[in-house]
């Protein structure tokens, strides 16, 4: 059975341009809550452990200097088969291939600046929430 829990990032592209409010109205008109939310910078060594799954990738050491250069928002969101229907709302990871309508497609400046993060699986969205928010932050 599909978890219904997912997490994700406004990246800082989309942080920096001012679309972080836009983005979480798009999120909850999509029918998801927040559980846990916050604003946060990563260091490039975080920005490393969170995407070390890609760390034989040409793009990964652009893309932890990228992650690690700005503010972000991370939150943990909740509705019935959450990571599946959060992926379709944010579209493509190229913003280029991106259906029409979704976040990326909206925000997203490029296939490495694409606005937002949403976990893949339902064991990486326990996985990267439990990465930014202790027990005490997840109350909900
Ligand atoms: P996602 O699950 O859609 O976020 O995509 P991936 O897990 O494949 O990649 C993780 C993140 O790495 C993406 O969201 C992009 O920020 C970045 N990324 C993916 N592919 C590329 C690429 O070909 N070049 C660059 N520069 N960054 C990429």
């Amino acid at each position: 059975m599909a978890g219904n829990r997912t997490f994700t990032m406004i990246k800082p592209d989309a942080f920096e341009a001012g679309n972080s409010g836009a983005i979480l109205k798009m999120i909850e008109e999509a029918g998801f809550k927040i559980v846990a939310m916050k604003a946060t910078r990563l260091t490039p060594e975080l920005a490393g452990k969170f995407y070390e799954v890609h760390k034989e990738r040409p793009f990964y050491k652009d893309l932890c200097a990228y992650m690690s250069s700005g503010p972000i928002i991370a939150a943990i969101l909740e509705k019935d088969n959450a990571v599946e229907d959060f992926r379709k709302l944010i579209g493509a990871t190229n913003p280029e291939q991106a259906a029409e309508g979704t976040i990326r497609k909206i925000f997203a400046k490029s296939i490495e600046a694409n606005a937002v993060h949403g976990s893949d699986s339902d064991e990486n969205a326990a996985i990267e929430g439990n990465f930014y928010f202790s027990q005490l932050e997840r109350v909900l």
